[in-house]
């Protein structure tokens, strides 16, 4: 697959203001995001997220790199780079005076979308905005206005979608509605790339993610492959009564759990289940159930964000 995005060697200070000092967001960022997939961009707050993903909507300048979208450069191709991305912003923007239909031929006007290829009825009924189309934005729940945002951010029918967090803080109706939409224009060949702070939503929903600390990619890999990555295993075992517990292989954490379940946590990569279970099998422990439970992604993001 042909690249989205592509970043060489972004950096991006902020200066200093009044008493805060300059500060370095992005330290050098390489990361290229392949056509088609649903990237997930995950760090921290203040790992420097918005400042990449504003960088790539030109709403931000970048102090040096190069950046590259559906293969114009934005410093040599400017318009065409930014025809190539729609940007929902993580930051509620809206003109309050504007129906939600006004804002889309407003938005429309400004990418220069000529009239007889706007699809503002349409986008509308996408996000379920048909029934408030006329209505002020001021009239609006906060849900309805990230459906707009939403809207907006497709008015130019981009290439690439950007979302920057956009389920923090929303109900589960609009999240599923928001997630429902996302995989179909998926599907429909669009490239998505997200931000969020729900890495089970990541989990489900990201075929690629990278992981931003400080300014920098620490890890940028196949969802399936950072989950493989999670080395911490748990075995959860079920016993008769609470019999003491025998000396256990190095490095191995076991505690008693409020069902009256032993939890034993190992690293899987040092060790098999096996020696765990004849340890306590060579203690006469009567052994009723195993179960085993996998890290997740947020094991893998702590381990790698740690400190
Ligand atoms: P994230 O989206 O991952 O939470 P941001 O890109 O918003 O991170 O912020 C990265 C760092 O840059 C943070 O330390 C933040 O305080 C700083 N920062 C963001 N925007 C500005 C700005 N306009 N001026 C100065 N510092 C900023
Ligand atoms: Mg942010």
């Amino acid at each position: 697959m042909p690249d989205a995005i592509q970043i060489t060697g972004l950096r991006k200070t902020y200066a200093a203001q009044g008493n805060a000092p300059a500060k370095d967001a992005l330290k050098g960022i390489d990361l290229t995001i392949p056509q088609g997939s649903i990237f997930g961009l995950l760090g921290p707050n203040g790992a420097g997220k918005s400042t990449m993903i504003n960088i790539l909507a030109g709403l931000v300048n970048k102090t040096a790199g190069r950046v590259s979208i559906w293969g114009f450069d934005q410093d040599v191709n400017p318009r065409q780079s930014r025809a190539a991305i729609g940007v929902m912003p993580q930051e509620l923007n809206m003109d309050p005076f504007f129906s939600p239909r006004a804002s889309l031929e407003v938005q429309a006007g400004l990418y220069g979308v000529p009239k007889s290829e706007r699809w503002t009825d349409e986008l509308l009924a996408l996000v379920g905005l048909t029934d408030q189309a006329n209505a002020y934005a001021r009239a609006l729940s906060g849900g309805m206005k990230r459906r707009l945002l939403l809207a907006k951010a497709l008015v130019h029918r981009p290439h690439i979608l950007v979302l920057d967090e956009p389920t923090a803080g929303v109900d589960i109706t609009l999240r599923e509605m928001l997630w429902k939409n996302v995989r179909r224009l998926n599907e429909q060949g669009m490239t998505i790339i997200l931000t969020t702070h729900y890495l089970e939503e990541a989990e489900q929903m990201c075929d690629e993610i990278a992981i931003i600390n400080h300014g920098q990619v620490v890890v940028r890999k196949p969802t399936r492959d950072l989950l493989g990555q999670a080395e911490s295993k748990t075995l959860v075992i079920e016993t008769e009564g609470r019999p003491a517990l025998p000396p256990l292989p190095q490095d191995v954490r076991a505690e008693w759990r409020g069902d009256g379940r032993l939890a034993v946590t190992y690293n899987r990569r040092a060790l098999r289940a096996d020696r765990i279970l004849d340890a306590l099998r060579g203690a006469g422990w009567p052994i009723i159930d195993v179960a085993s439970e996998q890290a997740d992604l947020e094991d893998v993001f702590l381990s790698l964000t740690r400190g």
